[in-house]
């Protein structure tokens, strides 16, 4: 039998990842405060829905890709919410980027209420989402997340259960905060390369085959030249914003500050990412970050 999906938060991410339910035969429900939203959502072949109850009470599952952990909780326990208003066992998917505590409460309240849940923040932007190839972290029982995986399908290449519940979070905010660390160091190097007088693709050359190597280097480099697809070729346009990096580091340091730990690398990058937000340039892709350690922003 054909499942129905609820989808709740139709925007860059949310929409394009509806559609490819749709496309994979799912019936999907949609649900945004945006008329624009709702009405593309139809465009793509799914039904709109005024109200989180109508578009949830007759779902066999829901999915949430919204802005915040705040906003997470409203839709879900709110009045009127999901919770309120879906079938008992109903699964649940948050998809949302949001914060561990948040992801951990929503999902016990689901639990305690005799629904199934899980959190599976994704990686791979609005072109991943159109193409179908997230990759999805995945925090929650095991089988819950067997039984997720058939949805998630559609919409990525990747899915990975993380551990319990908060665990989808914890990896993307985890592997995020090292992302940004390896980009200011890969640009830090260029930088200082530079003033030392070494030629930029000599210096790919050398540290792409070394010990240097890593993502940051050989698939996004932020200088021009050595890897043409990235944003440096095409003047730091997104890719993937600043802004972006930026909410993703303060959940992390959110993080951080919840169980102790000590991550100064993940405090200056955010510091860092923070100061070139408010100098106006959180739309710029997050490896522009290296004309702001040139002091050319
Ligand atoms: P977006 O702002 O484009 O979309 C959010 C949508 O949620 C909007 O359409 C908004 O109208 C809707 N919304 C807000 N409050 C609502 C409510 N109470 N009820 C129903 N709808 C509501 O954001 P996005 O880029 O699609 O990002 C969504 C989530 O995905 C965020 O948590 C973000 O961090 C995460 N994410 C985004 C990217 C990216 O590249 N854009 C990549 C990975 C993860």
């Amino acid at each position: 039998m054909t499942q129905t999906i609820a989808f709740i938060g139709l925007g860059n991410m949310g929409l394009p990842m509806a559609t490819n339910l749709i496309k994979a035969g799912f019936k999907v429900k949609g649900f945004d405060l945006s008329d624009d939203a709702r009405s593309a959502v139809v465009d793509a072949g799914g039904e709109a829905f005024d109200t989180v109850s109508s578009a949830v009470s007759e779902a066999d599952v829901v999915v949430t890709m919204l802005p915040s952990g705040a906003i997470v909780k409203a839709v879900y326990e709110g009045e009127g919410g999901v919770f309120a208003s879906a079938k008992p066992g109903t699964l649940m998917i948050d998809s949302s980027t949001i914060d561990v505590a948040s992801a951990r409460t929503v999902a016990s309240n689901a639990i305690d209420k005799g629904f199934e849940m899980v959190d599976a923040p994704v990686s791979g932007g609005v072109g991943g989402a159109a193409a179908g190839t997230l990759a999805f972290m995945v925090g929650g029982e095991a089988a819950t997340f067997e039984r997720a995986k058939p949805v998630l399908d559609p919409m990525g290449a990747k899915i990975v259960h993380t551990g319990g519940s908060g665990n989808g979070q914890a990896a993307k905010i985890c592997n995020n905060m090292l992302l940004a660390i390896s980009m200011i160091g890969t640009s830090e190097a260029f930088n200082l390369g530079r003033a030392l007088g070494l030629d930029d693709q000599v210096l790919f050359d050398v540290a792409s085959n070394a010990s240097g190597q890593c993502w940051s280097l050989t698939s996004y480099c932020p200088v021009p030249g050595p890897v043409p697809t990235s944003p440096a070729n095409n003047d730091y346009a997104p890719g993937f914003a600043t802004a972006l990096m930026l909410k993703d580091l303060k959940l992390a340091m959110e993080a951080v500050e919840s169980v102790d730990a000590n991550t100064p690398l993940g405090k200056a990058s955010a510091d860092i990412y923070s100061a070139m937000d408010a100098d106006g340039h959180g739309g710029m892709d997050f490896s522009g970050v290296i004309k702001k350690l040139a002091g050319e922003l």
